[in-house]
């Protein structure tokens, strides 16, 4: 064991072809084999299924935000490039084991409805207990009502959003990869979900809303949770709900936040604040500022799953 392990280190020269060799599960060389050399690896990085399927609304933000995730893996670890390669589907027909095998993490971007048959559901169960990871995006949580299986994984289920506005995020967990980046009190604009009920007994919660600083409307919880993860079932679940506008996707905040959340699910957990798309990372002050209110953007009733079939 102290062996393989020492010689797993010895032929990692960075920390993402670490990751691929762990996630790959390279057969153990030898026990009495020499330490490779120290050449670069040539194995490719791990990749990333982003999945946009969406059977009810549909954000039209979703473009924004696969372009940004390509963006975001190209960005390196510990001067490995890149982090993560992507492939983005709209195609259920990927959730078989075969395919998601290739995955270290699948994200649910601002999926809606009913998106997989059972024998793709239990591809998709099977792929979590193998150790791997879950990302859900904004409305990840408006997806799956019937499946309790992935009602335990996201965390909560959407009920309903006001209108697009300004809020403050208070970020509770300053330690997680995907929050190191973050200030304390978080100003942004986005759609602000509320959920059927508060997921904080059952998942580790990073950031809530201050719910003085908006108008949530009828959605007010209190205790208002925003994102968080867990370890679930064998694997990783990460979920934010920001990422209703496009202009989340431009937001240096946001995409380190979601880099990070991506990173966690997939088993990386850099031992450094992460970067937000190469930029240093900055605490108390946005990097950029809070993105003009999207005038052009109408909020969607229809946003409400109950309503539609
Ligand atoms: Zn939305």
């Amino acid at each position: 064991m102290a062996v393989s392990l020492r010689t797993r280190v010895a032929a990692c020269a960075t920390l993402s072809a670490c990751v691929f060799l762990s996630l790959a599960s390279a057969p153990e060389p030898p026990k009495d084999a020499a330490p490779p050399a120290a050449t670069t690896p040539s194995t490719a990085p791990p990749r990333v299924l982003v999945f946009s399927k969406t059977a009810g609304f549909r954000h039209d933000s979703i473009p924004d935000g696969i372009a940004a995730i390509r963006e975001l893996g190209v960005v390196s670890l510990a001067g490995a490039t890149p982090a993560f390669e992507v492939d983005a589907t709209e195609d259920a027909a990927a959730f078989t084991d075969a395919n998601l095998a290739k995955y270290a993490a699948v994200v649910f971007l601002s999926t809606t409805g009913n998106v997989l048959d059972d024998t793709q559901q239990a591809a998709f169960e099977r792929f979590i207990r193998s150790g791997r990871g879950y990302v859900g995006v904004h409305a990840a949580s408006d997806t799956e009502y019937e499946w309790p299986w992935y009602a335990k994984l996201v965390g909560a289920y959407f009920k309903g959003h006001p209108d697009i506005q300004k809020a403050t995020v208070i970020v509770e967990d300053r330690t997680h990869p995907s929050t190191s980046m973050l200030p304390e009190r978080w100003e942004r604009t986005d759609e602000w979900y509320f959920f059927r009920d508060n997921p904080r007994a059952r998942v580790k919660v990073l950031a809530r809303l201050d719910e003085t600083t908006y108008n949530p409307g009828p959605g007010a919880m209190g205790d208002h949770p925003i994102a968080w993860y867990h370890e679930y079932d064998g694997g990783r679940a990460w979920y934010t709900a920001g990422g209703h506008t496009k202009e989340s996707f431009k937001d240096e905040l946001f995409r380190g936040h979601l880099r990070g959340g991506i990173l966690w699910a997939m088993g990386v957990v850099p031992t450094a604040p992460a970067t937000t798309s190469g930029q240093p990372a900055t605490n108390g002050t946005p990097a950029t500022p809070t993105p003009q209110e999207p005038s052009a953007q109408k909020p969607h009733a229809q946003d409400a799953p109950a309503q539609k079939p």
